[in-house]
């Protein structure tokens, strides 16, 4: 078992939530997508009731578990930096195809140093770069 899956449970129960099946997959679904939108989650998840599904997604956001990536009016979904290992997004204003951009040490210490001036204390942050990707850009 991971150590992803123990806290995801952990989190669960210290808020009074049960480890369901649903949950579960719900849960192995964002694991294994990385940045899904709602409707991929539900049509993932289609053998399951919509409205679970929705009603989980909305509890594991409200406990931290799943972030959501603001594009335009529309958001995707991922699992949170407790989750998963922290790093940066490109996304395509064309297509909407998000990529992941592995960690980067000088970015996260500019971060750290740019809080540091103005005598803030970073707990998290999300960095979105926006653009064309390599196909829309020729179009
Ligand atoms: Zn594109
Ligand atoms: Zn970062």
């Amino acid at each position: 078992m991971s150590v992803e899956l123990d806290r995801f449970k952990q989190v669960l129960k210290n808020n009074g939530h049960f480890v369901t099946k649903p949950r579960l997959r719900l849960f192995g679904h964002l694991q294994n997508h990385k940045v899904v939108t709602v409707s991929q989650l539900i049509s993932l998840l289609s053998h399951h009731d919509q409205a679970t599904v929705y009603r989980n997604i909305k509890i594991f956001e409200g406990l931290g578990i799943i972030s959501r990536l603001q594009l335009g009016w529309h958001s995707k979904l991922e699992l949170s930096d407790t989750f998963q290992h922290h790093h940066h997004h490109m996304t395509c204003l064309k297509c909407g195809k998000v990529t992941v951009l592995n960690e980067d040490p000088a970015i996260e210490k500019q971060i750290e140093h740019m809080s540091a001036r103005s005598n803030f204390k970073p707990i998290h942050h999300q960095l979105e770069i926006r653009g064309l990707c390599h196909i829309c850009k020729k179009t």
